[in-house]
């Protein structure tokens, strides 16, 4: 059981609350017409297979940061391989959070123990398509208005001031080659949602 990963930062301060390992898994059947990560569609093409035990090992290895984020491609397309590096990346004391392309509701109607099993290590929870005509423009670390944040567990709360300060952008030049992450107004980005 791999998990595909198209790309990694190890420690991020623009994918969500505190400083975080940012892995964006490769594939996404969902096609949302404005997605900035296009390249992250064919679930074959791109990307690298890991193994969850030595990623989550990576990860946990990582000093400084207080969780991971996954983002995509569309994480809950490979639910079996996530749901054991999560697993253990919860066990190992760190938070998870994760965005969706799909609702919660239609995750639950899937009645899928892999992806049960996936959401029941997750604190935080991004769901839903992205949707171009409605960009969001109050709360932080989301995409378009339609989506919706899930506080699973008591870890994070909404009224968190750093859930509604502005976001954060960071630009990175490694290896001769430039990338971007976070949320920036414009689309040439690697970020999910
Ligand atoms: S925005 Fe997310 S769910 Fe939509 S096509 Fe892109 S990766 Fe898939």
């Amino acid at each position: 059981m791999l998990l595909r990963v198209a790309q990694t930062i190890a420690d991020t301060e623009a994918e969500g609350p505190g400083k975080r390992f940012a892995l964006w898994v490769q594939g996404c059947s969902l096609r949302c017409p404005g997605c900035c990560n296009p390249e992250m569609f064919a679930p074959d093409k791109g990307g690298a297979l890991s193994e969850p035990a030595e990623l989550a090992a990576r990860i946990l290895a990582t000093p400084g940061i207080e969780g991971i984020s996954v983002l995509g491609g569309e994480p809950f397309q490979q639910p079996e391989a996530l749901a054991e590096l999560c697993r253990l990346v919860q066990a190992g004391g760190r938070s998870v959070m994760i965005y969706t392309g799909y609702t919660l509701a239609e995750l639950k109607a899937l009645s899928s123990p892999h992806v049960d099993a996936l959401l029941a290590t997750v604190d935080l929870l991004v769901d839903g398509r992205y949707e171009q005509g409605q960009p969001e423009t109050s709360r932080r670390w989301v995409g378009s208005r339609n989506q919706v944040m899930h506080f699973f567990s008591p870890r994070y709360a909404r009224t968190e001031p750093r859930f509604w300060a502005s976001n954060t952008v960071e630009l990175r030049f490694e290896n001769g080659q430039l990338t971007i992450n976070g949320w920036p107004q414009a689309a040439d980005a690697v970020r999910g949602r």
